[in-house]
This record gives structure tokens, sequence and C-alpha cells, in this order.
């Protein structure tokens, strides 16, 4: 059984949602050339810490020890958490950044990547493309819809620009718990999977490759990398399902 959001349990789900899209801006706003990784780890904590919020990543542990950092910073070749450091940003890296918070026993989580100063136009069309599939998936998140249906969308998208789709990581439920029941993978077929109705929410989460999908864990035992170096880009967001379509909680502020 999927978790369903009781109607009363919506509210909060959409407060931990709006305070985690505000925290975002403002690390958002510090990415540029010459900014480490650190550096916007500590702007994210001060950032949730001024909103009562506490960070879902630090002191998470899967088995490789806590993670040390509040978000998961990741560059290049790095797909997904990566443990904020002191190397600088530099022109032309592509750093994707993970962020999640737990506000009143409820969780949130979002990411995106972007090209740091000038990145090669093969870059930003990695960027462009899983930014885009992961509105796409987002818009399929409806009453009726099956899981599958996202991941095909993703999958069918991306693929058909020549690039890869990460298959060891997978999007997932949210709500009380950081990682909930179902599993969203960007990979699959249409009309499979459970189905999705009013109450069910979502992390959706593209993970995609310039080159080939598969990927490796470095030493640390956090940071995942794709086994070809290829370059890869990461694009989260926390969505609602409701009777009115999908609604996302982790928006953008405009
Ligand atoms: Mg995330
Ligand atoms: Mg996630």
């Amino acid at each position: 059984m999927i978790p369903v959001k009781a109607h009363w349990e919506v509210p909060l789900m959409r407060t931990a949602g709006r305070l985690l899209a505000e925290a975002i801006a403002e690390v958002r706003a510090h990415v540029a050339v010459g900014v480490t990784p650190r550096e916007l780890d500590r702007i994210f904590e001060q950032a949730i810490a001024a909103r009562g919020a506490r960070s879902a990543f630090k002191g998470y542990d899967t088995g490789a020890g806590p993670f040390p950092a509040t978000i998961c910073a990741s560059r290049n070749e790095q797909v997904v958490h990566g443990i904020p450091d002191d190397r600088p940003l530099n022109d032309g890296d592509l750093i994707s950044l993970d962020f999640g918070l737990e506000y009143g026993g409820y969780f949130a989580d979002s990411a995106f990547s972007m090209g740091v100063g000038t990145v090669t136009p093969k870059v930003q069309r990695l960027l462009d493309i899983t930014e885009k599939s992961l509105y796409k998936a987002i818009s399929l998140a409806v009453p009726g819809a099956r899981i599958g249906d996202l991941g095909h969308s993703v999958q069918s998208l991306c693929e058909s620009e020549g690039f890869g789709v990460v298959r060891d990581l997978v999007g997932h439920g949210i709500g009380r718990r950081m990682h909930e029941p179902p599993s969203v993978p960007n990979f699959g077929k249409r009309g499979t999977g459970v189905p999705l109705k009013p109450g069910v929410c979502l992390a959706i989460e593209p993970m995609i490759t310039m080159g080939d999908y598969r990927t490796r864990t470095l030493k640390d035992g956090w940071t995942v990398v794709t086994t070809d170096g290829s370059f890869a880009a990461h694009f989260e967001h926390t969505v609602l399902i409701t009777e009115n379509g999908p609604e996302i909680l982790t928006a953008p502020l405009r």
C-alpha cells in the first residue's frame, strides 16, 4: 500500500515544501564561479534553521556512516550524494544540488542542476532536457495514472536525445518519512506499476547522464558517479497528487 496523506496533513506538507523552496532560492542565488560547495551548505543550513526546520540529510545513514552535511553537492560526473567540499566551483562545471528538510514532522525534497559560468552547448542541452523530463513526468502525475507512466515519459524523452537514464537510483514517496513507498523509477512501461490517487505524495527526480547510464559509488560511501565519467544532471520536486492534478509543493518562488 502506498501512503495517502490525510486531508489535515496536506497543509503541513505544503508548508514543508514552501520552506524548502525559499531556502533553495537563497542557495541558488549564491552559485557562482569561485564559490565552494561547503559555503552553499552553510547558507542552506542557516536558511532552514531560520525557518525552524532541520536538514533531512545531515546524519542520514544508509550504512556508510552518517551523512556529514545538510545538502548534497555533486559536480560534473558525480550524479548524486556528493559531499560538499572546499574546492571552488570552476567555470564550465555542472553542479547538482540536492536539498531535504523536515518541518513539523513532514519532509520535503528537491534538487536542481545548473551550469557554473559558461558550459558547453551539450552540457546545457543535458540540463534543459533533464529539467524538461521532470516537468513532463510531473504533468502525468494525476489520479488514475500509473507509476510506470512517469518513468516511461522520462526515459523516452531523455533516450531520444542520446542521454542515459540512471537505473540504480529512483524517486520515492515522501511524507512523514523522507523515503516512503512507492519507488518512482525514471524508466519503465506505460500502464504498469501502482495507480496514483489524490493524497499520494512523490519525490520525482530524473537523474540523467550524457553517456552510459551505469553508476558506481566512490570510497567515501556516498558519492555516486557515472562509470564512464560523463556528466550527469538531476532535477527533483516533491509533488502532491490532487483531484485537480499535480501540485508541486517545492515549486520555485516567483
Ligand atoms: Mg533529493
Ligand atoms: Mg529524493
